[in-house]
């Protein structure tokens, strides 16, 4: 290797490096020609975190050929800063909020259908299927592992970074800034697809009998025919969407003709 660039992360994308490696300037050894691309990935940060990469000081895209000496910043998604007059690395955000999954997010997914964003998730998708299905149908990919986010093919991904289910929806809604797009309960957690208003004599021999007795609005799925109601499960539900988005204006709380609780 013959040649040196000067590598520095910024904010959080040091949580992929090694401790010793993190916030501060990295001696990258290389063979040019090389694509700072792969000069990143070199260190185990995935592609789809990175936002804008400045190479002495001029943004550049991920193919940008690195010369010996280059002096290199990374980053990743910036919330407060405002870099329109920059490169972005992504010529636009998705027009439409769609996921999917990988088999590792099963709940996140559920939980994610349930405030109402299309998201694609089966436990048997091998890696190559996952890549093919975000690039194709421009969902964003969802998942821990960084080497799916480093396939050349992604454009759109996020790696999760909380273990827990519930933090990691949490971080999702914050870091992708979610809150104005939710529409909770009007998609079904068991197949994604969208659940109607229905009336209860429609719906009366699926019900079990409490349910029967004291709900009177009801929705199904127009999938899997599931059929949902307002129950004590639907009231936490929205207790925790508010703490999640509290002080963002989110459409969902306007509405009110959604389902519900789980059948
Ligand atoms: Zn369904």
């Amino acid at each position: 290797m013959s040649a040196c660039a000067r590598l520095r992360f910024y904010a959080e994308l040091n949580d992929f490096l090694p401790p010793p490696q993190r916030q501060q300037p990295l001696c990258c050894r290389f063979e040019p020609p090389a694509p700072v691309r792969h000069l990143i990935e070199t260190y185990g940060v995935p592609h789809s975190e990175v936002e804008l990469v400045l190479v002495n000081g001029a943004s550049v895209g991920l193919e940008q050929a690195v010369q010996d000496g280059d002096r290199i910043s990374v980053y990743p998604m910036f919330e407060g800063l405002d870099i329109r007059p920059l490169l972005r690395l992504r010529a636009r955000p998705l027009r439409r909020i769609r996921f999917v999954a990988d088999a590792h997010l099963g709940r996140l997914a559920r939980q994610l259908r349930m405030l109402g964003f299309d998201t694609l998730f089966r436990n048997a998708w091998p890696d190559p299927e996952l890549a093919r299905i975000s690039a194709r149908s421009g969902r964003i990919l969802l998942t821990r592992d960084r080497a799916l986010l480093m396939r050349r093919e992604i454009t759109h991904g996020c790696f999760v970074r909380p273990q827990r289910p519930a933090e990691q929806l949490a971080a999702l809604i914050r870091r992708l800034d979610l809150c104005a797009e939710i529409r909770p309960f009007s998609r079904c957690m068991v197949c994604n697809a969208l659940v109607v208003g229905v009336s209860k004599e429609a719906v009366r021999a699926a019900l079990p009998p409490r349910a029967a007795a004291v709900q009177e609005r009801f929705h199904r799925c127009t999938g899997c025919a599931k059929v949902y109601w307002e129950g004590s499960h639907y009231r936490a539900m929205q207790q925790r969407i508010a703490g999640l988005c509290e002080g963002a204006s989110m459409a969902g709380q306007r509405r009110s003709d959604h389902p519900q609780k789980r059948n």
